[in-house]
């Protein structure tokens, strides 16, 4: 994905965020109707049915007529994505649209010359209702770029990404094979024995993160001031997020290019796809902001790697199970709890093999068999988000 900074003039930002606001409404309207589905029922509508109903309202409501019949469409296409990808277990499923976290829309049907250069460092880009819009020109537009997505980022910057899938990258043909495991201590350990860490913030930077968190704490609601420390936090949480698609990208491209075939932990099964935010019962919030912060940029970097190695290294990552991986053996194949030293430390009660943790599990990984592309029964799939089903 090739992401550029959008700069809206006054006006055409109104535009933009009436597209977001739209996109978010149709998207939520589906969410909504999809959480009432359930097995036995009459299926929830489709894409076609809702495109109809889609019509009906825009006949009906002045204010959604008013908006880019294609940016609420590609709301309802974007959704039902969102959900067969959900299906086949490579996502989680859809949730709601929160106004001012998840802001953005998509065009299709993008032509060359909606895309236009106009100096070294600037170009323009046309969106509907809004006209040309500036992008800052920082590299290369993809080309034969058919669709982009707009986005607004919690700091209030403006992106454009040209969805250009990756290039597949040749694999050696070494017949090597690498098991990656995604650690605590550090973010990702290859079975080769090498340590991948998703670059995190500084401690002077951390320092200034908790500063901020207390501050926001203590600020009264709505006051001017709690906006002002909200921006800034949002700023440091974005810069951290360039910082690790960047890293995403550069590992992902460096074991395309050194494996044949990459093997991750399938977490669909293990079910671990909670928001770092905790749970209602045990809510995360400011307590341990700092170990939020490290636990979310692990979780979203580690993501984002398998993402990206799967466009660049297609049909060559395999998902494995992971149960043992961090109890077993990879010399005798003995699993024991006990075996488990400390978080560092891997030591095998039965042959006294001996190595690092993530680095023993890695090992597994490597040596784990292919889980099926749906990834188990789906019984572990997370459901809390929808109303409790009466027993029927
Ligand atoms: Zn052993």
């Amino acid at each position: 994905m090739s992401r550029y900074r959008l700069e809206p003039t006054a006006s055409q930002e109104a535009v933009l965020r009436d597209h977001c606001a739209h996109a978010r409404f149709i998207w939520n309207l589906a969410v909504e109707q999809q959480s009432w589905w359930r097995p036995g029922r009459r299926s929830a509508p489709g894409y076609l049915e809702q495109a109809r109903q889609l019509t009906a309202a825009r006949a009906e409501y002045g204010w959604l007529r008013a908006g880019s019949q294609m940016v609420q469409q590609q709301a309802l296409r974007d959704f039902a994505q969102a959900l067969a990808n959900f299906f086949v277990g490579t996502h989680r499923r859809p949730t709601w649209r929160k106004a001012g976290r998840d802001e953005g829309f998509r065009i299709v049907a993008v032509k060359p010359a909606h895309v236009r250069r106009l100096s070294r460092n600037t170009g323009e880009v046309w969106i509907p209702k809004a006209g040309w819009v500036r992008l800052r020109w920082s590299r290369a537009v993809p080309e034969g770029v058919k669709s982009h997505r707009v986005s607004l980022d919690r700091a209030g910057r403006w992106h454009i990404a040209f969805a250009a899938i990756p290039e597949a990258i040749p694999a050696p043909g070494t017949g090597e094979v690498v098991g990656v495991d995604r650690g605590i201590a550090v973010s990702a350990a290859l079975s080769t024995g090498q340590m991948l860490t998703v670059p995190r913030p500084s401690l002077a930077r951390q320092r200034r993160f908790r500063r901020l968190q207390r501050k926001l704490a203590r600020a009264r609601g709505g006051s001017n001031r709690r906006a002002r420390v909200k921006l800034a936090i949002a700023k440091l949480r974005a810069r951290e997020a360039d910082a690790r698609k960047d890293w995403a990208e550069k590992t992902s491209t460096d074991l395309a290019r050194r494996f044949d075939v990459i093997r991750v932990e399938d977490l669909n099964i293990r079910g671990m796809t909670r928001s770092a935010k905790g749970t209602i019962t045990e809510p995360g919030r400011n307590v341990r902001a700092k170990a939020g912060l490290n636990r979310e940029i692990m979780r979203s970097g580690w993501g984002l790697l398998v993402r990206r190695l799967q466009d660049k290294a297609p049909g060559r990552v395999e998902k494995v199970n992971p149960a043992f991986t961090s109890q077993r053996c990879s010399a005798c194949g003995h699993i024991a709890a006990g075996s488990r030293e400390s978080q560092a430390l891997f030591c095998c009660v039965a042959c006294g093999h001996a190595c690092n943790a993530d680095v023993n599990a890695a090992r597994n990984i490597a040596a784990g068999h292919a889980v099926t592309a749906r990834g188990g029964d789906g019984t572990t799939r997370p459901v809390n988000r929808e109303p409790q089903l009466l027993a029927s």
